[in-house]
């Protein structure tokens, strides 16, 4: 049943080319039945307050560590709930007090080896799940919910799988997940098993099971977790309302993100839009997104090389070659429009990581004691070519968005690191205070 309370007048879908709006809780297909393109959640921000109230009420649910709360209360998305979606009933809100992520200064290691002072990491994969699609899941769910869905179906690379199984159990509802068979890491296959969700793998990349998904919601009236449903989109721009409140409502020059389907660049740049609408951040703000890419899948990136305006133009959706970074390897992304609007509008760039760059990212960040994912080697291998060809200079203050915990991604950095192990023929300590040299 439709939650009763939910104004639709105040939330509302809007085609992000013809402006054509429809209702957010009846919608099943997200995209625009007039022109096919993709959707905007846009909210009437009227009545949510001014930006002192609005500082100060986020500031103060950080401060208000209580066992009276209720999970949403403690969780660093909903924080924001004012800027993310303002009008949904408390009931309706599905939360695992997730969000609440560290924002770490790059250690000595990966300082050196990106070759800047002022970097600094986001690490979203220190939520439940493990990995970024937290952010948006939550919000996507908690509509679902709203709308009266009982059941969500996705496409995923490992992570929206985990998310969607996750929090549609939270919520009571049917999950299916539809899985490239090999190409995702046991973790991220244990993940929706444990969460009781149905698993399906298939015999083809991921842009495979994407079709799958499209076809599902369009002739079955499935219900998309994938962020084509625009709800996620809305979560996710907690990434950067997290990263300006850490910086004290100033935004850092650069935000990094790597790019797979595009949900966390195409929420990321809306965020960084929502501040200056609602007054948090001045019109005058600039932050600049660096959305990077595998050499493996890199579409969106190679026809960027041809001009942000003309980008449409040449793009042409790729066959993804073999990664580590397995959750980017997608070769056709769903958010493309969305991703490329943001590069654009925040006048940003994009960059190619080579797979010994991106691998090599991940082992420089561990010796630093931070265990990423290859994805977020994507992006640090990305910003590191920026810094090196100076597009980026030493003075500017950069954010790299880590979008996964490494823990998902054990096998592809032990295999890199195996010639490290040394392996003893008995169980003497001799034998290991030798190697030892003590
Ligand atoms: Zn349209």
């Amino acid at each position: 049943m439709k939650s009763p309370l939910f104004n639709v007048n105040q939330t509302w879908l809007e085609c992000i080319k013809c402006n054509n709006r429809a209702d957010l809780l009846k919608e099943r297909g997200f995209f625009c039945q007039k022109c096919g393109n993709l959707f905007d959640v846009c909210h009437d921000f009227s009545r949510i307050g001014n930006s002192s109230f609005l500082k100060k009420t986020f500031s103060n649910r950080m401060s208000d560590f209580s066992c009276n709360n209720e999970n949403w209360q403690q969780s660093g998305v909903w924080r924001y709930r004012e800027l993310i979606m303002p009008h949904l009933p408390e009931q309706d809100i599905v939360s695992l007090a997730e969000g609440n992520v560290p924002i770490v200064k790059a250690g000595r290691n990966l300082s050196h080896w990106v070759g800047t002072n002022n970097l600094w990491l986001i690490l979203e994969g220190m939520t439940p799940t493990g990995s970024f699609k937290d952010f948006g899941g939550t919000v996507l769910i908690s509509i679902a919910k709203a709308a009266g869905i009982n059941a969500v179906v996705c496409a995923s690379t490992g992570d929206t799988s985990a998310m969607a199984a996750a929090y549609a159990a939270s919520a009571g509802m049917k999950c299916a997940v539809i899985l490239p068979a090999g190409k995702i890491t046991p973790v991220q296959l244990a993940q929706p098993l444990v969460h009781g969700a149905k698993v399906i793998l298939v015999p083809g990349p991921f842009d495979d099971c994407m079709k799958i998904v499209l076809e599902l919601v369009e002739k079955y009236g499935a219900y998309p977790a994938n962020s084509l449903n625009p709800a996620r989109i809305e979560g996710h721009q907690a990434t950067a309302f997290q990263i300006a409140h850490f910086f004290n409502w100033e935004m850092p020059n650069w935000i990094v993100v790597p790019v797979g389907n595009g949900s966390n660049c195409s929420s990321v740049g809306k965020g960084i839009r929502t501040m200056k609408e609602t007054g948090i951040l001045p019109h005058s703000s600039h932050c600049r997104i660096l959305g990077c890419q595998s050499e493996a899948a890199c579409p969106l990136a190679l026809s960027f090389r041809s001009g942000i305006y003309e980008w449409e133009q040449y793009y042409m959706p790729k066959l993804v070659g073999e990664t580590d970074a397995t959750a980017a390897r997608i070769g056709d992304p769903v958010s493309a429009k969305k991703v490329m609007r943001e590069i654009f509008l925040s006048n940003g760039l994009m960059e190619i990581a080579a797979e010994r760059d991106l691998r090599q990212a991940v082992s420089v960040c561990g010796q630093d004691g931070i265990f990423v994912c290859p994805q977020t080697g994507i992006a640090l291998a990305g910003v590191r070519n920026a810094v090196q060809c100076e597009t980026i200079s030493e003075d500017e203050t950069i954010v790299v968005v880590s979008t996964a915990t490494g823990l998902k991604f054990t096998d592809s950095a032990a295999r890199n690191l195996q010639n490290n192990i040394i392996n003893l023929d008995d169980c003497r300590a001799s034998s290991v205070a030798k190697v030892l040299q003590l």
